[in-house]
């Protein structure tokens, strides 16, 4: 069967995770660079990206299912807040240090 490059995954479990998406949908993919990372085996799995492939004839319909991926990520990301351990206060996902304390 003929694969198309569809997405590369930041990591090796995001791309289990799309894996597993495709799968709901009888997708077969094919994961590239995930056996390199265990050839160099210095590296956590976790900065490796890795190319995800699909079926040529299933390449739109993983399309779809990548771009509502995609989608669902961008709004639990604005939704996603952490709450500070010493004030309390509520701060967005993307903030490292709490924005009151600075803890
Ligand atoms: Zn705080």
């Amino acid at each position: 069967m003929n694969y198309k490059f569809l997405y590369t995954a930041a990591n090796n479990y995001e791309a289990h995770f799309i894996q597993g998406l495709l799968m709901r949908e009888s997708i077969e993919s094919q994961l590239l660079g995930e056996n390199l990372s265990i050839a160099i085996g210095e590296l956590p799995t976790e900065v490796i990206q890795v190319d995800i492939l699909v079926p040529k004839n299933k390449f739109n319909q993983s399309q779809n299912i990548i771009s509502n991926y995609e989608k669902n990520l961008s709004l639990n990301n604005q939704d996603k807040k952490w709450k500070c351990k010493k004030c309390n206060k509520s701060n967005p996902f993307n903030f490292d240090i709490c924005w009151n304390c600075n803890k």
